[in-house]
């Protein structure tokens, strides 16, 4: 069973990547939650999606050192936000 398909190509996508750093972040736009989820890209449109998320998050904005775990993961990786 395909984790997701892409509903453009009706072409199951593919991960590419596990682990993929998230940052959820609060409506003013202050860091909330570091996540970490799973990449798939459409093989056809190149579309990416982020999906499975951990049930806990990484990291949570009232821990000490979130503020440079969510820096040193920046400098490192792309970080994806929402
Ligand atoms: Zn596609």
């Amino acid at each position: 069973m395909p984790a997701a398909v892409c509903a453009r190509c009706n072409a199951a996508m593919k991960v590419i990547r596990t682990g993929a750093p998230v940052l959820e972040k609060f409506e003013d736009g202050n860091p909330y939650k570091l996540w970490a989820a799973d990449l798939l890209q459409c093989p056809i449109c190149q579309i990416k999606v982020l999906m499975n998320f951990g049930t806990e998050p990484m990291a949570s904005h009232y821990q000490l050192g979130f503020a440079n775990l969510v820096l040193r993961t920046m400098g490192q990786e792309q970080l994806y936000e929402f």
